[in-house]
This record gives C-alpha cells, structure tokens and sequence, in this order.
C-alpha cells in the first residue's frame, strides 16, 4: 500500500505517520529523511542533491522525484511506503504518478489532515522550546508549571525563529494555496481521505484507519 500524507505544519502529521508505521507495517519516507538517506549513501543522486543544499538552494522536482523512485526499489520499500512532504505542488504530483508508474506501482490513498488555518496559526503560535534541551511546550496544550520556565531543568522558554508569526503564517500560506493543489489532484482521481485533524488524538488515529478499511486494534 503506497500512501500519501498531506498536512500542514501543526496538523499533528508526525504523529499520525507513527500510528500508521505500527499499524500497516510500511515505512514512513519523509522529503527530509529522503534527502539525508541519499546524502549519506553517497550516492551520484545524493551528491547531486548536497549540491544544490549547500548552495541554498531548493532541489529540483526531477532530483526528488529520481530518490524517491531509488529508495522505493530498496527491499524495505516493497511493502508499501508513507509518502510525507513529498508531493508539494500538483507538477510533482504528477511526475511522481508518472515515475511510479513506470515502476508498476501508484499512490493507493492520499490522506489530507484537515486543520482549519486559524486553528493551525494558534497551535503553532503557542510553541516554546526550553534553551538548555529544547524541550517543547505548547501554551495551550502543554503548558509548563511555571510560566516562561523549562518543568524538566529550570531553563527560560524561548519562542524558536521559525515559530515566529510571519514565518508561521507565510508557511500556512504556501501549504493553503500550492499543497493544497497535491488533495485536489488526487481527489480528481478519487484517492483522498480527508481526516478531521481537530479532534483528539487518538480520534484522528481511529478515522484514519477506518478510512483505510483497517480495524484500529488487533490484527493487520
Ligand atoms: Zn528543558
């Protein structure tokens, strides 16, 4: 089963990805861990995409798209994948069906966990890390003892550069107008899942997995 897993930053996404992990027994492939893998490996691909990293600059869709094909003929790929961060833009997307056709697979499901922006700017506003670990809290959700101090070492909560508003809302922005593109084209072709990702999380894992005609508990 080759899934894709479509939220913004803040959709609860990661957490969800391990739940999916467990429970289907796929490997999770997200852009990130895609682009240290071939880096690491050293591969001609992989130094082709340091590249253009250490230059700054993004790596283009031909590059992503021939990793995500390479690590997809790796033995502990065969099974299924869950594809996170990777398609983007609806042009990847349709290069992406386009490389995976070629290897006699496809996108089985996308899955979107829809959070409204509104919701998405508060939990993301609310985060803090800890200066001495990095330890993070969130206002709202998990909020420390002792406002402004680390529970865990007594260090200051600091606001990190990227969860500053602007930064939050410009990512929000270019999730809701060009990510977004990614559900519309699978939706064309009747393969999304649209979740309720404003609910608990344990409600968010048991959708998810009905949506994907698996029982939430026992055996796969
Ligand atoms: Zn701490």
């Amino acid at each position: 089963m080759n899934l894709l897993l479509i939220g913004a930053q803040g959709s609860g996404k990661g957490t969800q990805a391990s739940v999916l992990v467990k429970r289907l027994g796929i490997q999770h492939l997200s852009s990130g861990d895609l682009f240290r893998s071939a880096i690491d490996q050293g591969t001609p691909t992989g130094l082709a995409v340091k590249d253009f990293i250490d230059r700054g600059e993004l790596v283009p869709d031909a590059l992503t798209i021939q990793l995500v094909v390479d690590q997809l003929k790796l033995p502990e790929f065969q099974p299924g994948v869950i594809l996170d961060g990777f398609p983007r833009t609806r042009d990847q997307a349709r290069a992406l069906d386009k490389a995976l056709a070629e290897l006699g697979r496809g996108i089985d499901r996308a899955i979107y966990l829809h959070v409204p922006r509104e919701q998405l700017m508060d939990r993301l506003m609310g985060r803090y890390v800890c200066v001495a670990h990095q330890h993070v809290y969130n206002l709202k959700s998990n909020p420390p003892q002792v406002a402004g101090v680390c529970d865990l070492d007594g260090s200051e909560l600091v606001q990190r550069s990227d969860d500053k508003p602007e930064k939050i809302e410009r990512r929000l922005q270019i999730f809701f107008e060009q990510t977004i593109q990614v559900v519309h084209y699978y939706r064309a072709q009747h393969k999304v899942i649209e979740i309720d990702g404003n609910q608990p999380i344990a409600s968010v894992s048991t959708e998810l997995l009905r949506g994907l005609g698996v029982a939430a508990e026992g055996a796969a």
